[in-house]
């Protein structure tokens, strides 16, 4: 199996199945970067190197954006404000 190292900077992926003739090879993850990019510029996307620092994890974004348990409810903020009725204790 060949290897077929991804051709933009700073990238050391080598299963890459995308080519250009111009450019040379492409991985996925570059390739995916390169549409969030939106760029026209090729060239100086294949030039620039990949970001030092992984994309957040799921669980990183799951930790700032809880999803609320249906149990849970009555402790989520509520946009409204706090002095909803809601939010008033139940002094039973
Ligand atoms: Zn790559």
């Amino acid at each position: 199996m060949s290897v077929m190292q991804c051709d933009r900077g700073g990238c050391e992926n080598i299963m890459c199945d995308r080519y250009s003739s111009l450019y040379g090879y492409l991985c996925d993850e570059c390739f995916e970067e390169l549409i969030t990019s939106g760029t026209w510029n090729i060239e100086y996307f294949m030039g620039t190197p990949r970001p030092q620092v992984e994309s957040p994890s799921l669980e990183w974004y799951e930790g700032i954006f809880n999803k609320e348990s249906l149990n849970g409810r009555s402790q989520a903020h509520h946009c409204q404000g706090p002095q909803t009725k809601e939010e008033i204790p139940n002094l039973a």
